[in-house]
């Protein structure tokens, strides 16, 4: 199996997982009972906590912890919106963000805010001067993602933060793509809250953190209990939260390594791809890239009929066209960044780690070539065009 869809998840790392069994078998207590059973529960989740601020700069009374990212991202926008309604009812984010934050300012809209989603460029990136032309007095909150899960370019969010803090506007960004992959640090972008999860850096799924900045007053997410300082209710999962904290450990020591080691793959599999396969575009921006993003669009090609194709030969990818549920609408990013619909939906995705090889992406530039020859050999509008533009290898 080669496997290229790291944005979507990732392995639970062998370390993390000898972690986190423990706090299923013997330390099965409840963090909130008195007996050592309940302690040894609340020491580890502690543990965890501070593991996790100190790796973005933040103090651990400042991290909850939640069912992944996108209860971080629910709780952020609508628990900021709601507590700031009195000031204002406008909300900023952009069209590029994950359908957590989407959706939420979506169901905010119903509520009586008013949403700006800003455009982004060609590459995906947030403009600064339409930031700062969107902001008006009733502003409250601005929610701008770090890095873009499906193109993978990274936004310039510490100047974004300079922006909001200057303004006195709330500054959310989404970091389930950059934390763990590259450095952040809350101080250094000036954010007041932060979403993670755990499953995009080989820790387990269904956990993360939103981060909330001291002096940020949200109200509560779940009612209940007094967990998570009685801002999120429940009993803790435990040894979620601990692999959490072991997977941050391990991300932060192999950090660099990593960085180099994805960098220079997707910079080979891009070059391949390019001077292998024509009529084909790189979606995202070619430098203010996450390490392991490589997403392309493959004119006159069905993505998702490429994917089964990659899948028949055990390669695992995603595509820009539908989503999970199975929509046939392309792609909200990619028609952000002003591809036609036949493009967007002959998209493909490959998210790389640490762990993938130079001959495994040799097996995939391969395949990839001959999927694409095969299906637009079977394409009358690719007949057509090649008939009109000659067979010029030029890429669009
Ligand atoms: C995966 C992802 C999420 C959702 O995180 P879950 O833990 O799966 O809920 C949110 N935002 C971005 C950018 C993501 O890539």
């Amino acid at each position: 199996m080669i496997y290229l869809d790291n944005a979507a998840t990732t392995r639970t790392a062998p370390e993390v997982l000898e972690a986190m069994l423990p706090y299923f078998t013997e330390n099965y207590g409840n963090p909130s009972a008195i007996h050592s059973l309940g302690t040894a529960g609340k020491k580890a989740v502690n543990r965890a906590r501070r593991t996790i601020a100190a790796a973005i700069g933040a103090r651990p009374e400042e991290i909850y912890f939640t069912s992944g990212g996108s209860e971080a991202d629910n709780w952020a926008v609508k628990a900021a919106a709601e507590s700031r309604s009195e000031k204002g009812r406008h909300i900023i984010t952009t069209k590029i963000e994950h359908h957590a934050v989407l959706h939420t300012c979506q169901s905010l809209e119903k509520k009586g805010f008013e949403v700006t989603y800003l455009d982004v460029d060609a590459d995906g990136m947030v403009c600064l001067q339409a930031l700062r032309d969107a902001i008006r007095p009733d502003t409250i909150l601005i929610s701008i993602m770090s890095a873009n899960n499906e193109i993978g370019t990274i936004e310039p969010i510490a100047e974004i933060g300079e922006l909001a803090r200057e303004r006195g506007i709330l500054f959310h960004t989404d970091a389930v793509q950059v934390f763990g992959q590259l450095p952040i640090n809350v101080e250094e972008i000036k954010a007041d809250l932060l979403s993670a999860s755990a499953h995009k850096l080989n820790g387990p799924k269904g956990v993360g953190m939103l981060y909330v900045r001291t002096g940020v007053r949200l109200a509560p997410f779940i009612h209940g209990g007094a967990q998570e300082r009685a801002m999120r209710a429940g009993t803790e999962n435990v040894p979620g939260i601990v692999g959490f904290g072991a997977a941050v450990e391990r991300a932060l020591r192999i950090m660099k390594e990593k960085e180099a080691r994805e960098r220079e793959l997707r910079d080979y599999l891009i070059r391949r791809i390019e001077t292998e396969i024509p009529y084909c575009r790189l979606n995202g921006h070619r430098e203010k890239r996450l390490p392991g993003n490589v997403n392309f669009s493959f004119l006159f090609v069905e993505g998702e009929s490429l994917l089964i194709m990659l899948d028949l030969k055990e390669i695992c990818a995603s595509s820009g066209s539908a989503c999970t549920s199975g929509s046939l609408d392309p792609s909200h990013v990619l028609l952000a960044i002003g591809l036609k619909h036949e493009e967007a939906h002959g998209s493909i995705r490959f998210t790389l780690s640490e762990e993938n090889t130079r001959e495994e992406l040799d097996i995939v530039v391969e395949e990839l070539r001959r999927g694409v020859e095969r299906m637009r050999e079977m394409s009358p509008l690719y007949e057509d065009f090649l008939k009109s533009h000659g067979d010029g290898r030029s890429a669009v």
